[in-house]
């Protein structure tokens, strides 16, 4: 029942998911709509394909944005293989061990060495600050890749060139600008409107249940305080399960900030990695946890507040012409139960920059983009649902069910531990 990591940890096959140094012998124009985790990474691995990027993002700038997020081995392992290994070190934090406890009481009832256990996986797990995360992406991909913000993409020609429409695919922004391209792709978020364009229908996400409030805390004041010291010394990734919610915390920023996910059922928030919330709500929505947690919140100046969204698989990804293709959480955005919805997303764009490097012909663009599909539908359909099944299992009313769930992670921890 402890809800596992090992599944994604492992990654896409080794023959796929490197940025192999081959260059397509025919090199397209690829546009990319959205410049989040995952429209980064395609940027980066398309253009080290051989072939011309040009992102277009709605944002007027590329900020400080977001809270904490993990990076699994499947991930890491890539980013390595990008030359970002020491920035990662440098900047990110190795969990020593996840702890799962009681929310009221703060028993512990689960515990792993992560470390250990996810260095199996041939790279480290870390924790790191979203922001710092988009900025190593945007570092590595922005000498390659033309960036135009302040560019909402509202309309999109999907077709492929011919007699009728000599210039091909374009997108069109909301200033009237008209940007031809041989690809698009929708790397455009849950919100995605390019999804729309693929599947010719309007399709939101849809509502989880669940709402996130995220909050940052200096370490400095933790350590002053010889109960929450622990939990920075040998950094723990700690979880509080409550029926119908959890909390999740762990440090980042080489130990200085320390990251907390409040999951509590929705009450109507938005969609957004910006949107602020009472903190004193966040406060008395978590009150009845046990007082270690109470000492944390107190720190809490400001909270962001985001409606977690998902949806079903999707049918295609693909639109009919060939040419506009989706990736990331456009297409199988999922809740953070996992840990995986950037990771996915990166993944997604691995996989296109390798396939994208054997093209020779543009006969060769939609066979690719069905190859790209059928190597990450599954994978990511699955680990949409895995996400779902942790819902649950965090979120167990108190009762059978849940003394069953803590039992078996009392035994798996006892076993760990010798
Ligand atoms: P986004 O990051 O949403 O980027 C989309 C971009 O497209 C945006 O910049 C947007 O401005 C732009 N855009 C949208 N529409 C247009 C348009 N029409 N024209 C131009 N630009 C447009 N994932 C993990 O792997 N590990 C974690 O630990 C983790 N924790 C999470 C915790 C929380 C609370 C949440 C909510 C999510 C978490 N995720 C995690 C998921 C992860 O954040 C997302 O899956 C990931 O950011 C998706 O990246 P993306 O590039 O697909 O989309």
């Amino acid at each position: 029942a402890i809800p596992d990591q090992a599944a994604n940890a492992q990654g896409v096959s080794e023959s796929l998911n490197l940025c192999n140094g081959r260059k397509a012998s025919l090199s397209l124009h690829i546009l990319i709509v959205g410049c989040g985790l995952g429209g980064l990474a395609a940027a980066h691995c398309l253009a080290q394909a051989g072939h011309r990027i040009t992102i277009l993002e709605s944002a007027t700038a590329i900020g400080e944005v977001g809270a904490g997020i993990q990076v699994s081995p499947n991930v890491s392992r890539l980013l390595r293989r990008w030359g970002l290994g020491k920035a990662l070190e440098d900047i990110a934090v190795r969990p020593e061990a996840i702890a799962l406890r009681r929310y009221n009481t703060g028993e512990l009832v689960g515990w792993t060495k992560w470390a250990e256990k996810m260095e199996e996986f041939g790279a480290p797990y870390y924790h790191i600050h979203r922001a710092d995360f988009h900025k190593l992406l945007y570092d590595l991909a922005a000498p390659n890749v033309t960036l135009k913000l302040k560019s909402t993409v509202v309309s999109v020609n999907p077709d492929p060139p011919s007699a009728s429409n000599p210039e091909g695919p374009s997108v069109t922004l909301s200033d009237g600008t008209v940007i031809h391209g041989d690809l698009v792709i929708g790397a455009d978020g849950v919100k995605s409107y390019i999804q729309q364009v693929v599947l010719g229908r309007v399709n939101p996400a849809r509502p989880t249940g669940d709402a996130a409030y995220r909050a940052i805390i200096p370490t400095s004041e933790m350590l002053k305080d010889p109960e929450l010291r622990p939990l920075l010394e040998n950094p723990e990734m700690t979880g509080w399960m409550a029926p119908g919610r959890h909390l999740m915390a762990y440090c980042i920023r080489a130990k200085r900030e320390y990251n907390l996910v409040l999951i509590h059922p929705d009450d109507n928030s938005v969609e957004s990695w910006t949107a602020e919330a009472s903190a004193d709500k966040m406060r008395s929505d978590f009150a009845d946890f046990e007082p270690k947690v109470q000492k944390l919140l107190k720190f809490v100046d400001s909270t962001l507040k985001w409606r977690l969204m998902d949806r079903q698989p999707l049918e295609t990804w693909i639109h009919s012409s060939g040419r506009v293709v989706l990736l990331g959480d456009a297409c199988h955005p999922m809740l953070p139960y996992r840990a995986q919805g950037a990771a996915m997303a990166i993944e997604d764009a691995a996989v296109l920059g390798n396939l994208f490097s054997h093209l020779s012909h543009p006969s060769q663009i939609h066979p690719l983009l069905e190859a790209y599909q059928s190597l990450r539908l599954k994978r990511t359909a699955d680990t949409q649902a895995s996400s779902r099944d942790n819902q649950r299992i965090f979120h167990l009313p108190d009762g059978p069910e849940q003394e069953k769930r803590d039992e078996e992670m009392r035994r798996a921890m006892a076993k760990e531990k010798g």
